[in-house]
This record gives C-alpha cells, structure tokens and sequence, in this order.
C-alpha cells in the first residue's frame, strides 16, 4: 500500500515537471513560431524559395509543440474544460492554419462541413488536439498529389455529430487494425505512437467514440463520434 503511494507520488512529480518543462520550451517555441510566420509573409513577397522555407520551419515547430501536447496530456491528463461550441468552426479555424501546412507537401485539404450542424460541448483545446493528430497521420501517409477531406454529419437518431478525416494514402495493414490506439503504436521511423492513443483517450472523457474503416491501396477513414446535449 504504502510503495503504491510512493509510486503515485513519483508519478505527480514526474507530471508536474513535465508540465514545466513543456511550459519553459512551448513558450518560446510559439515566439519562434510568431516570429517566422511574419518573415514568411514579409519576405515571401519577394523569394519564394525563403518563403517556402520559412513554412517548414513552422511546420516542423507545429510537430513538436503537438508532440508536447501529446506527451504533456499523457503524463498529465487535463479535467476537460467543456464548453459549448460549433465543430463547424473549429475545424474552419483549424483548416485555415493546417492547408498552408499540406500544401507545402503538394496534399489538398478539403471540407464538406453540414449545415446546421448541432452546437456541442466539448474542450475546444482537446478536441483540436484530436483534429491535429488526426489531419497530421493523414498528411504522413500521403504522397504528392494527395488528398484530405474533414467532414461533419449529424446522426439525428443516435444524437451525435460525426466528424471524419478522409485520406486516400496506402490504408492501414488488416493486422494492425487492433494495435491502433495503443500507445507506443508505431510504423514509423520517427513515430512515437502517442497521437491515436491520446485522441482515442480526449474522445473517450467526451462520451464519444473513434471508428476506423480503411481499405489498404484506397485510403483511411477515422470518424469521431461525439454527443449532442440532450437538450436541444
Ligand atoms: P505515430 O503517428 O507517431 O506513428 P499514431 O498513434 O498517431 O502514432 O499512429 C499510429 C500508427 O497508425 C501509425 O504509425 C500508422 O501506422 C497508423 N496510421 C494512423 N493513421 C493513419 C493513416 N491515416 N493512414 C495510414 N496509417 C495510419
């Protein structure tokens, strides 16, 4: 009883210093970020070579901070923060930001985004941070001449807002169907196989559910079921 106790106590140390390291490296991290994103826009009017540059330092600084994230949720998981809020709008904020990212690597992001789709109450950072991870395995496994497409349904009957990402990369092995989400899950030289199990947790503290569908050679589905409020 009493080792356990030591152990729970190790593990909270060893979260809270997570935390502030991530704290003291995300902060200037998002200064560079700042910083780089405004030369782009500045010297991208004049060479495009400086320009395109300038994008995959943004882009490779996104990839750690969303490693930060991911590692930072897992040693210490966030109560989510609900509140009300439009899917729709989260995913054109999010797109707004990630295109510039996948048209670096020649992929197309797309929307079919329903009208009228229910507000729902979720932790916007959190939900994001599934987007994210999702949108970014997608960009991975594609090729040039690529495709993503994010769409939002709702299923009236069930209650729930459904919201898919769509690639038309190699699709995922039959066999490796049922490692997903278990962390450490990797096919990638420089995976960590965080990013499925920590959105496959962030949607499970929603009530909702994560359901793949992917044909090898055709592409990867990944639905995100989440819950309408009852009362509307
Ligand atoms: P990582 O991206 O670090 O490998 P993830 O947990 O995000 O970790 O993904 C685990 C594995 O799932 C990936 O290594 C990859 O093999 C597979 N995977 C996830 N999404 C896709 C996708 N859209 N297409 C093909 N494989 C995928």
């Amino acid at each position: 009883q009493e080792a356990r106790i030591k152990e729970q106590e190790k593990l909270a140390v060893v979260g809270q210093m997570a935390a502030g390291m991530a704290h003291e490296i995300r902060n200037p991290l998002a200064s560079v970020r700042g910083f780089a994103q405004l030369m782009s826009e500045k010297i991208g009017k004049v060479n495009s070579t400086f320009k395109e540059y300038m994008e995959i330092m943004i882009q490779e600084i996104d990839q750690a901070d969303n490693f930060i994230n991911n590692f930072l949720q897992l040693a210490r998981p966030k109560a989510p923060s609900m509140q009300r809020c439009s899917l729709n709008e989260l995913i054109t904020s999010f797109v707004h930001i990630f295109e510039s990212q996948a048209f670096i690597q020649g992929v197309k992001v797309e929307t079919d985004l329903q009208k009228d789709l229910p507000l729902i109450t979720i932790d916007k950072d959190q939900i994001k941070q599934v987007l994210l991870n999702l949108c970014q395995n997608a960009l991975q496994a594609l090729e040039r001449q690529g495709r993503i497409l994010l769409v939002t349904r709702y299923h009236q009957a069930e209650k729930e807002v459904c919201l898919s990402v769509i690639d038309n990369g190699p699709g995922i092995p039959p066999e490796n169907l049922d490692k997903l989400g278990t962390p450490f899950f990797t096919t990638k030289d420089k995976g960590t196989g965080l990013g499925l199990s920590i959105s496959y947790t962030i949607v499970d503290s929603h009530r909702g559910r994560i359901e793949v569908d992917s044909q090898p050679g055709r592409g990867t589905c990944f639905s995100v079921y989440l819950p309408v409020d009852e009362q509307f």
